[in-house]
């Protein structure tokens, strides 16, 4: 790994060298292309764009970074990425923690385990990890496109909104609810846990875009227009059934119109190909991918393509890196993990939602099974080269980490947000910076919520 950064290093400092200044006065022709090969020394030396010429044999972006810590132990990894995750702000932009929220008598404020009770965020455990916070997601799962169980659906979604509001003001202590990049800053400033919220599945305001409107007013920051199956708004990357809308619907559209105007950031994870090129078509703001890999890394539809990381790229977004193994991964044949988990799908084929106490159940049996059979695990390695990916095809400043923990995600070593750090110290045992990690810590999707919200001022102003 690495060869390439070493010849683009080697290039940029042998055009530099004065032999070739000397040719330069001889040769007309070859004058120019000294020029332009000073050109581009200047522009390699820049340390972002270096970041991004330099990736293309999926190492870090500085070579000799990566050279020396390869024999850097550990512990002097880890405690480098300590210190990361104490100067920078540190986000999560997945956090499903409020589906553990709703079990009775959970305390957000006291460190669990996951394998304890399949619980894998609590503030002790940020702490450990050194996550500063992220966006708690208002998940509701998709159930049928009728007039009963959409209502059913905005009443849970308003519900788990004012849930995580509750938290957050119990624990006033120690975590604030962030509607800004500003707020996020205060916060960590004052000692406390960031919390944002997000939205998963846009099944939550049924088809009242009205309530796009209430939820920002609630403190949401973002909105995912669909989960695994499609809904009023658009497709799904993962619906069996095939396309209902072919991408976004009429009220889809109105719904990335609203998100513009108020300054909710449209995520695209989850949402089919077309459903994202359509979103990227008509927002006026830069979009994120709350929770997502790269398809050329593993190719399973819930990952995007390389044509489509460009265009968010392009359009001011990132892509937060997901950490869920099922879609980092294909899983080796093993009878005893398929008949268990064939079994755990078939007792709860209940038509969904399912009421609370069942869900829960049901989750802690899958994360049980996981337990038991851990080569259904992905790794922090494969992570990595997916955050490798995703930088070389859109730059450092657009990607950024999202563990979808509560919800499915982890992987070997990183199984709770107290493992935080070891994907740190494996990005910079790669070659990262340490402004590298700072920027897809948290900066960078704080740079697009920034955009998002002067974009909806500007819609505002213009209104008025
Ligand atoms: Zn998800």
């Amino acid at each position: 790994m690495g060869v390439v950064n070493v010849q683009w290093a080697d290039v940029s400092q042998s055009f530099g060298s004065g032999r070739l200044v000397v040719d330069q006065k001889r040769d007309g022709l070859n004058s120019g292309l000294i020029r332009v090969m000073k050109i581009l020394t200047k522009i390699l030396s820049c340390s972002k764009i270096m970041g991004l010429v330099a990736l293309p044999m999926g190492a870090g972006p500085d070579r000799t970074l990566a050279d020396e810590r390869a024999e850097w132990s550990e512990v002097r990894l880890l405690s480098l990425a300590k210190d990361i995750h104490d100067r920078y702000l540190t986000l999560d932009t997945h956090l499903d923690v409020p589906i553990v929220l709703r079990r009775p008598g959970f305390d957000i404020s006291r460190e669990h385990s996951w394998v304890d009770d399949a619980s894998q965020v609590d503030f002790p455990r940020m702490k450990k990890g050194g996550l500063d916070g992220g966006f708690f997601v208002v998940f509701v799962p998709q159930g049928p496109l009728k007039l009963a169980a959409r209502a059913q659906a905005i009443e849970e979604g308003l519900m788990i909104t004012n849930l995580i509001r509750e938290t957050v003001e119990i624990h006033a202590d120690q975590s604030g609810l962030a509607t800004t990049p500003v707020e996020a800053e205060a916060f960590r400033s004052a000692g406390k846990h960031v919390v944002f919220m997000g939205i998963e599945n846009g099944y939550v305001m049924g088809r009242n875009l009205d309530l796009l409107e209430r939820y920002h007013e609630l403190g949401v920051r973002y909105f995912g227009f669909v989960h695994t199956r499609n809904n009023d708004l658009a497709d799904s990357s993962t619906d069996r059934s095939g396309p209902l809308h072919f991408g976004i619907s009429e009220l889809g559209r109105a719904a990335v119109d609203e998100c513009n105007r108020l300054g909710l950031m449209i995520d695209v994870s989850h949402a089919s190909d077309k459903t994202t090129w359509d979103i990227l078509e008509r927002s006026k703001a830069p979009v994120i991918a709350s929770h997502s890999g790269a398809y050329a890394a593993y190719p399973h539809p819930r990952n995007l393509n390389d044509p489509l990381l460009r265009q968010i790229a392009a359009a001011g977004g990132v892509v937060q890196m997901n950490v869920f193994s099922t879609y980092l991964m294909d899983t080796p044949p093993d009878e005893a993990r398929d008949a268990a988990i064939e079994s755990w799908r078939k007792k709860y084929e209940a038509p969904q939602p399912l009421p609370m106490d069942v869900d829960i159940q049901r989750r802690i049996e899958i994360m049980g099974i996981k337990e038991a059979f851990p080569s259904s695990l992905s790794d922090i390695p494969t992570v990595a080269d997916h955050v490798d990916h995703l930088v070389r095809v859109m730059g450092i400043n657009h990607v950024g980490f999202s563990g979808d923990f509560d919800g499915g995600g982890g992987v070997a070593d990183l199984m709770d947000v107290s493992e935080m750090m070891n994907l740190t110290a494996e990005l910079l045992r790669r070659g990262y910076s340490e402004e590298d990690l700072g920027k897809m810590w948290g900066s960078n999707v704080m740079r697009v919520l920034t955009e998002v919200q002067a974009v909806a001022a500007e819609l505002q102003a213009a209104l008025d």
